[in-house]
Formats: C-alpha cells, sequence, structure tokens
C-alpha cells in the first residue's frame, strides 16, 4: 500500500484550493472583485492584476489551504447530513453567535497583520459580492451549506486586498524621489 500523501508543493496546494473553490461556486476573479473594490477606496491606483496575482498567492500558502481544505469539507458534511448531535444543526442553521468559522477567517486574515484582520472585519459585516450570495445561499433552511466558506472567501479577499496594497507602497518607495 503507498503511503498517503501529506504534503504538497505551492503550485499543488493552490491547484487544489482553486478547484475546491469551484467545486463550491467560487471562482477567483470573484475573490479578487472584491479586495479590489475594498482597495479602491483607498488607492485609486489599484490594479485588477495584481488583486488576481495576490488571490493566486494567498491560495498557495499553507496555513490557507489547510484552512480553506478544512472549511469546505465540514460544509459539505453538513450539507450530507453527516454530524451527529446539535452542531449538525448549528452548521446547517449558520447560527451567528457560532464564531468557529470567524476563527478560519481570522487566521487567513491575520497572514497579513492588523490591516488584514480590520479589512476581513469590514468584509464580515458588509458582505460584498460573492460573500453575501454565499451566506443568503446557505442560511436558514435552505439545502446548501456556506458557513465556514463565506468567511474563508471574505478572509482571502481582505488578505488579497492588504496585498494589493502593499505592492502600491512598493512602487511608490521605489518611485520616489527625494
Ligand atoms: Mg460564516
Amino acid at each position: 500500500m503507498s503511503k498517503p500523501k501529506i504534503y504538497f508543493s505551492r503550485d499543488e496546494m493552490q491547484k487544489l484550493n482553486t478547484e475546491k473553490l469551484l467545486e463550491r461556486g467560487v471562482k477567483i476573479e470573484d475573490i479578487a472583485v472584491i479586495a479590489y473594490n475594498q482597495q479602491k477606496k483607498y488607492n485609486s491606483s489599484v490594479k485588477m492584476e495584481d488583486c488576481i496575482e495576490s488571490v493566486e498567492k494567498i491560495l498557495s500558502l499553507r496555513d490557507t489551504f489547510h484552512l480553506l481544505q478544512l472549511g469546505a469539507e465540514i460544509d459539505r458534511l453538513a450539507e450530507e447530513g453527516m454530524f451527529r448531535g446539535p452542531i449538525q444543526d448549528i452548521l446547517m442553521q449558520d447560527l451567528g453567535v457560532f464564531g468557529v468559522d470567524e476563527i478560519f477567517g481570522l487566521d487567513i486574515a491575520r497572514l497579513y497583520g492588523a490591516i488584514g484582520q480590520t479589512n476581513f472585519g469590514d468584509i464580515d459585516v458588509n458582505k460584498p459580492g460573492i460573500v453575501a450570495k454565499l451566506n443568503e445561499d446557505g442560511k436558514g433552511d435552505k439545502p446548501a451549506c456556506h458557513t465556514f466558506l463565506d468567511d474563508i472567501v471574505g478572509a482571502i479577499a481582505a488578505a488579497a486586498s492588504t496585498r494589493a496594497a502593499q505592492i502600491i507602497s512598493e512602487d511608490t518607495a521605489r518611485t520616489k524621489k527625494e
């Protein structure tokens, strides 16, 4: 019997994360556009291509890989009624005071520091684009569960928005004349 594969390269993790998101109805562009719109409020020079590249980079990180793969599987297993006890209904109903899904989001956002976390807070409260869709499609008595995915997607957008700002800061530093 061959050994189970548990170590993945950055390229493999990015590919597996991209596929898992698509399986759950989320495209990279859906996440990048949230990052773009958030950063546009502070930096008019933000570029969509930097937001897409940032989402791809964040999807290749090991922490993101583990949190996204686990969170998306928790959602799927809840949809299939696989949990025992009250947690099955708590997950399916997307109970507002549950909070463990926000921990997953915060942990991804934390990769991009305090700004990453405050950007995640903004997206978590205002629910732009695909985050609102996931949240609405998975709430209450609906057959879908996106309890974890909406936070994971929001956090990746927040991290990408923060990274896009860092790219602009770097450009500014390089071009600034004394
Ligand atoms: Mg949630």
